[in-house]
């Protein structure tokens, strides 16, 4: 009779049985586990030792059980979004899965975007983009879990809307839950860093419980790994590269029919036809290299210089070839390449090509800022 293991990396239940499944790691690997030595899965392990992904099923049977025994809790279920990747960090069937559990959507990392943009507007846009995939949260709410000040009035709203009951965190890799989590406990216990953050996907830790005042427990659960996300393909050095750090300064281009925006080597935005000369506004990590050029030109000079003038992707990452979308707008819109950032369009009836490596979400969505 052996305790269940878990990975350290995105907490997912160890097995040796089946390598497409999640938390395969070799028998050996096992052994060690059981020994109390923290391991890794062997997709975490690659992922951390040779930026490999590995080919593994799309869907996280561990994620979607631990999503599923939610239903069953009596709990306050409190998602974690990415605001700056909403889309991409937005769980789609958290209201299935919160079943009859109030749900509180918090809204992570608003320091980066402009401090024009006003939190009401911004909350408004929330709700609105989580109604469009079934989503009906009880309450919206943003933070930046950077800040102490942030957590410590969102652990009011949390205090108020769980009336007594336990409270599940979940969100989705890289949304900043280990940071959040690592506040609430610095709160609690003024001992900095007790979970590991990190730039890489997969590393928050398998559940970890913060006792509430009241003997209810605030659960931090394990995230996944999304594979629509960019940075589920990029090394860690080019995750930290693409990652904004600061308020992101939108950048203003004009562009002329058949034009072309480079995102370093990572996305490519063709401007096909509209009215005429247009203004595109970028809102992407403030460091990151854009290139403009003729949209004829553009695959010779992707070929040419990606990883060098259009870097990242840098070597060590191993990225698909790029695919090609295509997107006509019927109002402001946002061009979104998941995990990366957004390029803005004002006007109707522009038609566009937006490309990204295989695998990676690019979506057309109504323009946020
Ligand atoms: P997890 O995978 O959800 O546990 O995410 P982490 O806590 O490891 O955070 C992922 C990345 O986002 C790290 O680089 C964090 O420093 C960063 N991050 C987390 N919260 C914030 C925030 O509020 N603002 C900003 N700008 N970055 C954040």
């Amino acid at each position: 009779q052996t305790d269940t293991l878990y990975c350290i990396g995105c907490g997912a239940v160890l097995q040796d049985k089946d390598e497409s499944k999640s938390g395969y790691a070799p028998t050996k690997t096992l052994e060690k586990a059981a020994e109390d030595e923290a391991v890794y899965c062997k997709r975490c392990f690659r992922l951390r030792h040779y930026n490999e992904v590995q080919d593994v099923e799309l869907t996280d049977d561990d994620f979607l059980n631990m999503l599923h025994e939610l239903s069953q809790k009596d709990a306050l279920i409190v998602n974690l979004v990415d605001i700056f990747d909403f889309n991409g960090s937005i769980i789609s069937g958290i209201q299935r899965f919160a079943g009859q559990n109030p749900l509180m959507i918090v809204g992570n990392k608003v320091d980066l975007l402009p401090k024009s943009l006003k939190q009401s507007k911004m909350r408004q846009w929330i709700t609105e983009q989580a109604h469009l995939v079934g989503i009906r949260p009880d309450s919206v709410h943003l933070i930046s879990a950077l800040s102490k000040d942030h957590v410590m009035d969102l652990m009011e709203q949390i205090e108020k809307a769980r009336k007594g009951k336990d409270v599940y965190i979940v969100g989705t890799t890289n949304v900043g839950k280990s940071t959040l989590v690592n506040q609430i406990i610095n709160l609690a216990t003024d001992e900095s860093d007790v979970v590991t953050t990190s730039y890489f996907p997969g590393t928050t830790l398998g559940k970890i419980e913060i006792p509430l005042d009241d003997e209810r427990m605030l659960v931090d659960t394990p995230g996944v790994i999304q594979p629509g996300q960019l940075s589920y393909y990029l090394s860690a050095k080019d995750i930290k590269e693409i990652t904004p750090r600061k308020e992101i300064k939108p950048k203003s281009y004009q562009l002329n029919e058949e034009q072309t925006l480079f995102i370093a080597g990572l996305a490519r935005f063709d401007y096909i036809s509209g009215n005429d000369k247009q203004s595109f506004v970028s809102y992407f990590a403030n460091d990151l290299y854009i290139h403009r050029t003729k949209t004829e030109k553009a695959d010779d000079l992707y070929s040419s210089q990606k990883g060098e003038l259009l870097t990242p992707p840098s070597e060590d990452s191993e990225i698909a070839s790029m695919k090609r979308y295509e997107f006509v707008t019927s109002g402001p819109s946002d061009i979104v390449f998941s995990g990366l950032g957004w390029i803005s369009i004002d006007q109707a009836d522009t038609k566009i090509a937006a490309w990204a490596p295989q695998g990676v979400d690019v979506l057309i969505r109504k323009q946020l800022i």
